[in-house]
């Protein structure tokens, strides 16, 4: 009996140690050297309108050592493609964990389950499973070449569109590589900068709304 007492008492511990991974964490806490640009903190995004209140990226957990091993990667790249990058490559975010409640305004401006997820099921995004990414110079921070910018709903952001200069397409290419290969994500094959870690998939949708 004393065995089982002791059992229920480390049972909430035990719980509470398995249900880490799917806590929101800010991935500049795990990876400083991570480039933020929240497309979704400025009105420069499909929906013309400032739809969050923060400029600090969430994400959860498991998301983030994951992200980690990829940024970890990137950084040793000194040479891509003919081009030669002195302090190596890194990842630039554009959207990360997302409120349920900005994902049920983003499809009243565009209902186009293709590029917005359905509130009602809900996107990656609102689990914190998802992730919105490209390449940076870290010495200099800019973007590398890729098909489109961010958030260009067209056929030109298909991984499965080729008709793109050979440098860009080594872009997406070394981006899928890593994110896929050393990150365990899985592309969307309509958006090139979307990733999601299938891990995640069954973490609950949240409301959160960070300040
Ligand atoms: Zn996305």
């Amino acid at each position: 009996m004393r065995k089982l007492a002791l059992w229920l008492m480390l049972l909430p511990l035990i719980v509470s140690a398995q249900s880490a991974d799917d806590e929101l964490v800010k991935v500049k806490a795990f990876i400083p050297d991570i480039v933020l640009d929240l497309k979704y903190n400025t009105s420069d995004n499909f929906a013309e309108q400032k739809l969050y209140s923060t400029d600090e990226c969430f994400l959860a957990l498991n998301v983030v050592k994951q992200l980690k091993l990829v940024q970890d990667s990137l950084r040793m790249f000194r040479q891509h493609n003919g081009t030669s990058y002195p302090q190596g490559l890194g990842l630039k975010i554009w959207d990360g964990y997302r409120p349920r409640a900005v994902q049920y305004l983003m499809w009243e401006i565009l209902p186009d389950p293709t590029f917005v997820a359905d509130p009602a099921t809900g996107s990656s995004h609102n689990r914190g499973a998802a992730v919105d990414v490209t390449l940076v110079d870290r010495a200099t921070g800019e973007e590398l070449e890729m098909p489109t910018c961010f958030d260009d709903f067209s056929e030109r952001a298909s991984h499965s569109y080729s008709n793109l200069p050979a440098n860009i397409l080594a872009n997406r290419e070394l981006l899928e590589s890593i994110m896929v290969d050393v990150g365990g994500f899985v592309i969307y094959s309509a958006e090139w900068w979307h990733y999601s870690l299938p891990a995640a998939a069954a973490f609950p949708l949240l409301d959160f709304q960070p300040k």
